[in-house]
């Protein structure tokens, strides 16, 4: 089909609840898609963070194939080995305890809630079930998640939503030693993707974690986005120097097949027991074997690499000098950039997109979340289409 085509499908049979940009994606290779004109494209967003190891990553299809003749599914009810592999692995580089497999991020946070409720409950009995969460963050779009993001816009049209979530600002350790005797958790993005590409403060956090300590509150982490090697290390609150009670993942964990979950710390492993949660799709075999290949690939000499980009992207981008562009931020290949005043951040990137260079916008500003494989020539080709188009 061509792309005209496609987006007329696309137009009439799929609900409209995306905007899209006018493209359409056929195959890739490395950082680098192509339409089914044959028209390439630099990626530097990943599929929103999910293709850490690119495209037509050879080791990672011929996972996925192996897999998949084998066994392609057939729930929690039995045991598989790639699941247990991948749990074993994510533990060991992490030093949390055990895993809970499900299949996007907003179910996967919504196990948190679940989680943190319970450990409440069973300690505290019923009316300590609050929870805390940073203004500008993004949490997923279920019912309680979005009551769980923290920003006004997310809060609309599908009341009632769940009770027991209340706000602070980021960076700000008072307002959460405000919080009442009804708290039983506090949940934040280590750096807020969707909010901006905001980086919380190490202090800060550092505090928050002790702060949950000392009040038997349990320190809920959205590594939805920063985790799986993003910033620079496997998860982003290894760089924090903290060991959440518990931590969700997704985007990236099985390099784009849809898997996420969470990692609970010792004191949580036991909170869900046997018939209080469960996902049909969860640990799914062939989502497991991708992921897998995903931390063979994401080695201590790899997440190295993955701050050296980073930092050269960056590097690169703040010495192009665009009129539009302020300071860049973020950690690993997870980039913010700002975007001055009198310029518009969808403009930008449509512009971009138009000649060949795919990015993100999120809050104020642009986000770049290139695949963690990206080559220099790529990054150095995506840095000339910025160069031609903005300057
Ligand atoms: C993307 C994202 C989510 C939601 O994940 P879905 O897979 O879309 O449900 C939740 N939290 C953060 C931080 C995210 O970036």
């Amino acid at each position: 089909m061509t792309s005209a085509e496609i987006k007329a499908l696309t137009g009439q049979y799929i609900m409209n609840t995306y905007g899209r940009f006018p493209v359409a994606v056929d195959h890739g290779q490395g950082a680098t898609l192509y339409d089914p004109e044959g028209n390439a494209y630099i990626d530097f967003t990943s599929g929103i963070g999910v293709c850490d190891l690119g495209y037509g990553y050879q080791p990672w299809a011929d996972a996925i194939a192996a897999q998949a003749k084998k066994l392609g599914h057939v729930s929690n009810l039995f045991y598989t080995e790639p699941a247990a592999r991948l749990a074993e692995i994510l533990c060991k580089r992490t030093g949390e305890s055990c895993v809970f497999f499900a299949n996007g991020g907003g179910e996967a946070n919504e196990g948190m809630i679940k989680l943190a409720r319970k450990y409440s409950f069973d300690k505290y009995g019923k009316g300590r079930s609050a929870i805390v969460t940073l203004n500008n963050s993004f949490h997923g779009r279920t019912i309680t998640t979005l009551m769980a993001t923290g920003q006004e816009v997310f809060h609309n049209y599908f009341f009632p939503f769940t009770e027991g979530f209340r706000y602070a600002d980021a960076n700000d350790l008072s307002a959460l030693e405000a919080a009442g005797d009804d708290v039983c958790a506090v949940m934040m993005e280590l750096v807020q993707g969707e909010g901006g590409v905001l980086p919380l403060d190490k202090a800060y956090v550092q505090a928050v974690a002790k702060l949950c300590e000392e009040r038997d509150w349990l320190l809920l982490v959205d590594e939805v986005q920063t985790g799986v090697g993003r910033t620079g290390s496997l998860f982003a609150f290894q760089q924090y120097g903290i060991l959440p009670d518990v931590a969700s993942f997704a985007k990236g964990i099985a390099g784009g097949l849809p898997m996420s979950g969470i990692l609970a710390s010792a004191k949580c492993r036991d909170v869900l027991g046997p018939g209080t949660h469960a996902t049909t799709f969860g640990a799914n075999p062939v989502c497991a074997a991708a992921g897998l290949v995903v931390q063979e690939t994401l080695t201590g000499e790899f997440l190295a690499e993955v701050q050296a980009k980073g930092a050269y992207l960056r590097q690169g981008i703040e010495a192009l000098d665009l009129p539009c562009f302020g300071k860049t931020r973020g950690m690993g290949l997870m980039i913010g950039i700002e975007v001055k005043e009198g310029f518009h951040k969808g403009e930008i990137a449509n512009k971009l997109i138009e000649n060949g260079l795919l990015v993100l916008t999120a809050g104020p500003g642009m986000r770049l979340l290139p695949p963690l494989v990206i080559t220099k020539e790529e990054m150095d080709a995506g840095l000339d289409i910025m160069k031609k188009v903005l300057a």
